[in-house]
């Protein structure tokens, strides 16, 4: 019979937090780290606007989040894990949560239960470690990852709710190449779907009756940091990063935009690097005090903010703009 590593190979397992790295090549990289005890983690607290795929795998599917976890810690012959918890998704999901817990706990397992105030930078795979460990919620340089050292210097599994459910799903022999889709903005039917990976923007929209019937464009993957495409482009795009899709009329206007965005990055960034914190509050700055939109200053900062950044999240914000800027507007700056 062939053992769970395996199976998960051959099922050609990503992570589903948006990096795609592979499962397997994960466990294997904390399997062969020194150290014990080794850590589960199961991150479940996203912090993007658009993206709400968590809270719904949460509460339809405790058991398999719960399975995967246990089937990662009895590979790493661990009995340690944690949840890193979006703190309102915590209070929504534990009536059905904590009952499976208990369950395990009576077996030896034990599971700690760490909630936060929702945020961008609380979801990220080191930030989160700091976050457990009572320490300032920033995110931690990579090298080392926290396969090596991870939370209190100990080998660390992270993964998102998504890839547990994935990891259960290949144990019980029902997995599915699928993802979970957070459609959202000026459609008819928002909300989570569960469908097949390899569909196109378009085909998702018409299968899931959203496919708008006015002049739209769609952002992809994030509803702040993601990819902006138009409609043409979503016969051949396909989704990327958190499984996000948000919809835009064409009539949208760009400040209105802009402002959201440049808003999210002002609000999340952690302060840590000087290009994302000044960078982010100078760009809401620039569109909030001007009418016109000053766009030569934006894209400067934009471009350094890309280049400098520490983490992903001031790094990320060359997407948005860029992409809008070239398949929306058709603007050259
Ligand atoms: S890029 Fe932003 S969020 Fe990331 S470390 Fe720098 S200040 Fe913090």
């Amino acid at each position: 019979m062939k053992n769970l590593i395996t199976k998960i190979k051959e099922a050609k397992l990503v992570g589903r937090g948006g990096a795609c790295f592979p499962t397997a090549t994960k466990w294997e990289m904390v399997k062969k780290a020194k150290g014990n005890p080794k850590y589960v983690i199961c991150n479940a607290s996203e912090g993007e606007m658009g993206v709400f795929k968590d809270l719904y795998i949460l509460s339809k599917y405790p058991a398999e989040i719960v399975k995967g976890m246990v089937l990662a810690m009895n590979y790493l012959k661990t009995k340690e894990a944690y949840f890193n918890f979006n703190s309102s998704y915590y209070k929504q999901t534990k009536h059905k949560l904590n009952p499976i817990l208990k369950k395990f706990e009576k077996k030896g397992y034990k599971f700690t239960i760490y909630k936060e105030s929702p945020s961008y930078i609380g979801g990220e795979e080191t930030a989160l470690l700091n976050a457990i460990e009572g320490k300032r919620i920033e995110p931690r340089i990579k090298p080392p990852f926290p396969s090596d050292v991870g939370l209190f210097q100990k080998p660390t599994l992270v993964h998102n709710v998504e890839t547990l459910f994935n990891i259960a799903k290949v144990a019980e022999g029902k997995f599915k190449p699928n993802r979970f889709y957070c459609l959202d903005g000026k459609i008819k039917n928002p909300g989570v779907y569960y469908l097949a990976d390899n569909l196109t923007i378009y085909q998702i929209l018409e299968q899931t009756k959203n496919l708008p019937k006015y002049g739209w464009f769609a952002q992809i993957g994030g509803g702040a940091s993601g990819l902006v495409i138009n409609a043409t482009q979503a016969k051949l795009q396909k989704m990327t990063g958190a499984g996000s899709l948000e919809v835009h009329s064409t009539k949208k206007k760009p400040r209105a935009l802009l402002l959201e965005w440049f808003k999210f990055y002002a609000k999340e960034s952690c302060g840590k690097c000087t290009p994302c914190r000044e960078g982010s509050y100078q760009l809401y700055q620039l569109v909030k005090k001007n009418k016109q939109i000053p766009w030569k200053k934006i894209m400067d900062i934009v471009d350094v903010m890309g280049k400098t950044s520490f983490c992903a999240l001031g790094k990320s914000i060359v997407v948005p703009v860029k992409s809008y800027l070239t398949n929306i507007l058709k603007k050259k700056i």
